[in-house]
């Protein structure tokens, strides 16, 4: 099964507009004409719709970072599906471990915004991860299989496949610790059998990223692992040439 490489930058709370005009600007030079690899990413709202209109043309996709799951109603301070799709944003980040930690983000919503993004035409990309107490007490497995289970339970079979999840410990996040290419591997690995848990052509199908720590020069070995497909990035999202750099590794 060939799975196309997905390589999606997660700028987090970085970035003013211009700042993320000028980061666009640096990176369609390097990874605007890739189209062997799916390249995508994640400024904030605000920087939206200045960066799909920069990348308008390109082969970059822009996704936005998280969604509500209603289209509409009294919930200050969010965005829903419609309102991305309507400025032409193709997808979104959900169930980051920084929302889950710090913004109380829930299976029970992701089992919602999942399938929501889908109905709405975004491309879903479900984070998922293990903290370091739970790795340390083996309760990896039992931790990834909750989170893949309830994030997607509601998603229609034939549009399984078209989800990418992301593996990404949260011990691992930020610290500059990366999983060993074979930890990476193994995990990666398990959260694909739990897809083909749901259904097995799916499951063999689905894109699987690995997030942590990734950088220009532990990229390679970590890509090159048979059950992942690619990778979210934080930091060295950041900069035109580290990113364009994994985006190279990743071909
Ligand atoms: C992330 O936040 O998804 C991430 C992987 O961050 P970093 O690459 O900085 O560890």
């Amino acid at each position: 099964m060939s799975r196309k490489p997905f390589i999606a930058g997660n700028w987090k709370l970085n970035n003013t507009i211009a700042e993320a005009e000028e980061l666009i600007q640096g990176l369609l030079p390097r990874v605007g004409a890739v189209e062997d690899v799916d390249v995508v990413v994640a400024p904030s709202f605000l920087s939206l719709s200045a960066v799909v209109d920069s990348a308008r043309g390109s082969a970059v996709q822009v996704y936005a970072q998280n969604m509500h799951e209603k289209d509409s109603g009294a919930f200050t301070g969010e965005v829903s599906a419609p309102m991305l799709a309507e400025i032409d944003v193709q997808g979104v980040i959900l169930g980051h471990s920084e929302r889950r930690q710090y913004f109380g983000e829930t299976d029970r919503a992701l089992q919602l915004k999942v399938p929501r993004a889908l109905e709405a035409g975004l491309i879903p990309i479900l984070c998922v991860g293990e903290t370091e107490e739970e790795r340390e007490q083996g309760d990896t497995e039992r931790r990834l299989r909750h989170q893949v289970q309830e994030g997607l339970e509601k998603v229609p079979v034939d549009q399984l496949s078209t989800v990418v999840v992301a593996y990404e410990p949260i011990w691992a996040i930020g610290t500059g610790l990366t999983a060993t290419p074979e930890q990476a591997q193994e995990t990666c690995g398990f959260v694909r059998a739990l897809v083909q848990g749901f259904d097995k052509e799916a499951g063999n199908a689905v894109r699987v990223l690995y997030g942590g720590s990734l950088k220009p020069d532990n990229a390679a070995e970590i890509l090159g692992q048979p059950d992942i497909d690619g990778a979210l990035v934080g930091g060295a999202s950041l900069d035109a040439e580290s990113f364009g750099a994994i985006v190279k590794a990743a071909q």
